[in-house]
């Protein structure tokens, strides 16, 4: 492609004016740029499917390599349902069933993540407080362009309250995720510095993912965090990053996620309840 264009920038030189060549050049470095901006940011890159981790199926489907990228960030869990996992700016955390916070090895296998690149923001705003998670998610909702798309939030900030969960390792047979979390230890953080990120879903997404919020916590000291259950903002900054493409990694042909049974995503939903 790039030698066709070099041969019709020869051929047409011969009799374009200045101004044609300029705004030739011009046309070559956008046509050139757009597919970077469209690959940079705005993309939700997703391993695994939440409803199949709804169903239990809690195998390593790829390593952390694919989401370990510089300014990328979301949520996820490990091999076995051992904890959540909190991706910040590349770097992935986990917070394991006894509160402590680790960084695991890029060769640790997941079922599930969901990250994506803050790039650009489409919002950046100073919040003040906020009473409640849903209070804060209503919030989040009014700034949306489009409910039927995607989108990354990152929220920095103190917060009065945060209570956070995470999930026991599993053994095989694997129980289904709701029966996994009635294990779940539950952590009352109270007053904290740190970090929500997640992902507002629409509800079209149920067969891939959560429809509505899904947000997980780490404290600014990288010492406690986990799935948020409920939360209290004093204020900080929000930044959220409407997505327009979604990629999805699947396990093998030959994996758990082709033998099972694999419902809707309101089994999701119930197990955050
Ligand atoms: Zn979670």
């Amino acid at each position: 492609m790039g030698e066709y264009r070099g041969l019709f920038f020869i051929m047409s030189m011969k009799t374009a004016s200045l101004r044609t060549l300029r705004r030739f050049v011009a046309f070559l470095a956008i046509a050139a740029l757009l597919p970077l901006c469209a690959s940079a940011t705005g993309k939700l890159l997703q391993v695994g499917t939440l409803p199949a981790l709804a169903a239990g199926v809690f195998d390593g489907a790829t390593t952390l390599e694919p989401i370990q990228r510089p300014e990328s960030y979301g949520l996820g869990t490990f091999e076995n349902l051992d904890g959540e996992m909190v991706v910040l700016d590349g770097v992935v955390y986990q917070v394991k069933v006894d509160g402590s916070v680790v960084k695991p090895a890029v060769a640790t296998k997941i079922p599930f993540a969901a990250v994506s690149l803050m790039g650009e923001p489409d919002v950046t705003a100073s919040v003040g407080s906020f009473a409640s998670k849903e209070e804060f998610q209503n919030y989040v909702l009014g700034k949306l362009q489009s409910l039927n798309h995607p989108a990354l939030l990152l929220f920095e900030g103190k917060f009065t309250a945060v209570t956070t969960r995470s999930v026991p390792a599993q053994k095989k047979p694997y129980p289904t995720l709701a029966e996994a979390c009635l294990a779940q230890a539950e952590f009352t953080l109270g007053a904290q510095e740190g970090t929500l990120v997640g992902f507002y879903c629409p509800q079209w997404m149920a067969g891939l993912n959560a429809p509505g919020f899904h947000l997980h916590f780490l404290n600014s000291g990288k010492t406690a965090g986990g799935h948020a259950l409920s939360f209290a903002v004093e204020g900080g900054t929000l930044r959220i990053q409407e997505l327009t493409g979604v990629q999805v990694l699947l396990p093998g042909v030959d994996s758990a996620f082709a033998e099972s049974d694999i419902a809707p995503a309101d089994a999701h939903s119930k197990a955050e309840k």
